[in-house]
């Protein structure tokens, strides 16, 4: 009887070890999409691609600025549109 009642021991002893790496594991897998859901997710809230101001390539220096510049931030030539 000694003998059995110890391998039922043990036998809980294994289950609720194995229970309790399921839960650290599922845990930590959470954790992991949680971190990798808020480093996707912008401050703004993804709202920049409506709010994206067209960008216009300066003709005298190349550069690119926003369409809503009077000039150039760069060169201060004159915004051609
Ligand atoms: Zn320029």
């Amino acid at each position: 009887m000694g003998g059995a009642a110890l391998l039922i021991l043990i036998g809980l002893s294994i289950l609720s070890l194995y229970i309790f790496y399921r839960i650290i594991k599922a845990a930590v897998k959470n954790g992991i999409i949680e971190a990798r859901r808020i480093i996707n997710t912008p401050p703004s809230g993804g709202e920049q691609d409506g709010n994206r101001i067209a960008q216009i390539n300066c003709p005298a220096c190349k550069q690119n600025y926003d369409m809503d510049y009077p000039k150039c931030p760069n060169c201060k030539t004159g915004n051609p549109h």
